[in-house]
């Protein structure tokens, strides 16, 4: 079967494990189904923004065109600082769309992925934010109103925490020590000052996600469209928003969101 079209990062749905699916084009491609398979993916060297869906040379941020970089709301800097949303005083590149996005509830949470980690996340993206972290265990720590009191936290707890992904060892699945979630979150919440602790999250659900990799790689090496315009190989497992080939190779979907593939299972 052959697809061509412009991919996305990965939908998944919360399941055991979880059940990936590629969007190539109008098509969507349940990924699990290709796992133990040979699968070519083929870059044909145009990029599509993933906003405004004009073609550009360079993908900037994880799929936008310069413009949209400069103006998009969804490219906007309090995508990865959620502290500097504004949205709360009436300013931002586009108010409707940070009614929607950014004056919700927010979580803060902590997630195993490699190592501990806190982050900030829409409350409609539970669970999706942490399967596409490959993270293997969340909990909610804080639920706040908005996105600019959720960074704070973050920022606040940044001190204390990592924020960002080891995807080396995500990928991996290296555990450094065993996490026990809920002692932790007591941890977190005891270190805010009074005025963030109010916004503590009571239900203490540990979150679970497990994906369907048939073999973690001893040693990794990162592919790219950019360097290999054609990448084909055994499918060994999804974590993440990375396909894990029988090699080592791994390739981050995400990462070359609005790229136009012709993809050959
Ligand atoms: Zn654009």
């Amino acid at each position: 079967m052959l697809l061509s079209g412009t991919i996305l990062k990965m939908r998944s749905e919360y399941a055991d494990p979880v059940q990936y699916f590629l969007q190539v084009g109008a098509e969507e491609l349940p990924m699990n189904e290709l796992i133990g398979k040979n699968i070519r993916l083929s870059f044909t060297g145009q990029i599509n923004c993933i906003a405004c869906g004009k073609k550009t040379k360079t993908s900037f941020s994880q799929g936008f065109c310069y413009n949209c970089l400069q103006k998009a709301p969804e490219a906007s800097e309090t995508v990865m600082r959620p502290e500097l949303s504004k949205a709360h005083l009436g300013i931002a590149r586009d108010m409707d769309w940070a009614r929607e996005n950014d004056l919700c509830d927010h979580y803060v949470y902590l997630a195993v992925s490699g190592e501990l980690k806190v982050g900030v996340t829409r409350h409609h993206q539970v669970p999706f934010r942490w399967i596409d972290q490959g993270a293997t265990q969340a909990i909610i720590l804080a639920c706040t109103p908005n996105r600019h009191i959720s960074g704070i936290i973050e920022v606040f707890l940044k001190n204390y925490y990592a924020d960002k992904t080891n995807w080396r060892g995500m990928l991996q699945n290296i555990t450094l020590k065993p996490v026990e979630l809920i002692e932790e979150k007591m941890n977190a919440y005891m270190l805010l000052p009074a005025e963030l602790q109010q916004y503590l999250q009571d239900d203490n659900q540990v979150w679970q996600i497990n994906y369907p990799v048939i073999a973690y790689p001893q040693k990794i090496s990162s592919v790219t469209f950019d360097k290999d315009p054609v990448i084909a190989g055994t499918l060994q497992g999804i974590k993440g928003q990375y396909l894990i080939f029988s090699d080592g190779r791994v390739l981050n979907i995400r990462k070359h969101n609005g790229y136009f593939l012709e993809v050959d299972v």
